[in-house]
Parts: structure tokens; C-alpha cells; sequence
């Protein structure tokens, strides 16, 4: 029996050996970790550089909208439909080539606001294809889902806290379509504990929403104007069907 366990395990040996052999690195997605997402020093095991974008991708898939996300782009973004979709499509992509310079200040983040269409949402994904592409993890953050799945687990202090943390500490936090539908006073104080921690930590959000500046300040004003203020050189209302826009008063 020994012998045969110890055939096994050199038949393993080998039969990775010649994996590597026939298809080198090329397979994973990452060839500094293989996949792993850790890279094993004298020490111990250290994080690979892959790793957010590898949670972010997960996150993406257990939503159920990789593919979704995926096809929303910039080059597929019709920008043309009028003046106020057009610059919003400008700030998205100004805000992309920013994002190096800018990502470690307080006005780090991006906000699309008010109207239905416009492309909000496209412009987010779009926003956060190209900031993966470019090695930096985008945690999305559905905000109806999400919400419910933290609610539900409210008296679970372990997968609640695991869910906030994720949230509170990525990167960049995508939340899409914050405060749609009904608004309790629980969801307020989630969404206060999630934005007040980014705030603070200067860490950056990419919003869509419905709502408008001065119903976010409405709502929650704590909530409201750290989010404006995060978004201050990167925020957007759109406006009914008219080419009215207006990028923030300064
Ligand atoms: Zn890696």
C-alpha cells in the first residue's frame, strides 16, 4: 500500500512536471502565482498583485453579471444621443486617465446622477472594465442585492462583517444604483457605515443612482455630502430629455 501511495504521488509529480512542460504558464491568468493569487517567499506566503482583481472577478461572477459587466465598454458606449450623454461619456474616460494621479485624495471618486438612460451604469462598468484592465480591482456592489443580502444576515455577525469589510476596504467600490426602490433607515445607516469608512480612508467609489445631488443630501445628509464631495471633479447629473447638463458649481 505504501509503495502504491508513493507511485501515486510520483505519478502526480509527474504528470504536473509534463503539464508544465506541454503548456508552460500560458494557461492561468496570472503566471507569477499561477492562479493562486500568493506567492510563496522564505517567509512565508506574500499576496500576489493579482489578487483584488482575482476577488473582484469573483465577486462579479457570484452576482451573476460578469458577462453583463463585460460587454459594457467604452467602445461600445453610444455617446452620440445628445450633449449631455456626450460629456458624460468624457468625464468617464478623463476620469479613467486620472485615476493614477488621483486615487489617494479625498476627490477620488465619480458619481452619475438623475435620470433614467443616459447610460449610468454603462459608463460605470466601462469605467471599471478599463481600471481592471489596468490591474486595479473593482468590487461591485449591485446596491438593491446587496443590501437585502446584508440585511439578511444582520444577526450573522460573521458573513455581516466579512460582507461590510469587503465593501468598506476594497479598492475602488462600485455601487450601482444606490438608493433605488424603497429607502429604510437601515439601509441609510449601511450605506453611512460603508461611505463614512471610504471617506475617511480616502478610498474610491464609482456611483450610479437615480437620484440627484440634493435628494442624496435628502436622504442622509452626512451620507449625501461626503459622496458630493468625494465626487466633487468627477460628478454628473443628468437632466430629462433636454441637452440641459451642468457639471458641479464650483
Ligand atoms: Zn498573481
Amino acid at each position: 500500500m505504501k509503495n502504491q501511495a508513493k507511485n501515486s504521488l510520483e505519478k502526480l509529480k509527474n504528470s504536473i512536471a509534463n503539464d508544465e512542460e506541454e503548456h508552460g504558464t500560458e494557461k492561468y491568468k496570472c503566471a507569477k502565482c499561477r492562479d493562486v493569487t500568493y506567492i510563496l517567499t522564505d517567509d512565508g506566503a506574500v499576496p500576489c498583485s493579482c489578487k483584488d482583481i482575482r476577488e473582484a472577478e469573483r465577486i462579479l461572477a457570484k452576482s451573476g453579471i460578469s458577462k453583463e459587466f463585460a460587454n459594457k465598454t467604452f467602445d461600445n458606449f453610444d455617446y452620440a444621443r445628445n450633449m449631455q450623454v456626450f460629456n458624460s461619456y468624457n468625464m468617464a474616460r478623463q476620469y479613467v486617465k486620472d485615476f493614477e494621479s488621483i486615487k489617494d485624495n479625498r476627490k477620488n471618486s465619480v458619481i452619475f446622477m438623475g435620470s433614467v438612460g443616459g447610460g449610468k451604469s454603462h459608463l460605470s462598468f466601462a469605467i471599471a472594465n478599463e481600471l481592471m484592465k489596468n490591474g486595479v480591482g473593482v468590487i461591485y456592489m449591485g446596491y438593491r442585492d446587496s443590501i437585502m443580502k446584508i440585511k439578511q444576515n444582520v444577526m450573522n455577525m460573521d458573513v455581516y462583517e466579512k460582507i461590510m469589510n469587503r465593501y468598506k476596504e476594497c479598492k475602488v467600490l462600485l455601487i450601482d444604483d444606490l438608493f433605488k426602490g424603497n429607502i429604510t433607515s437601515s439601509d441609510i445607516n449601511i450605506i453611512f457605515e460603508i461611505v463614512n469608512y471610504r471617506y475617511f480612508n480616502n478610498l474610491a467609489m464609482i456611483i450610479s443612482t437615480e437620484k440627484c445631488g440634493s435628494e442624496l443630501l435628502e436622504i442622509d445628509e452626512a451620507i449625501g455630502s461626503r459622496i458630493l464631495e468625494m465626487t466633487k471633479d468627477y460628478g454628473i447629473e443628468l437632466k430629462g430629455r433636454k441637452l440641459n447638463y451642468r457639471i458641479y458649481d464650483n
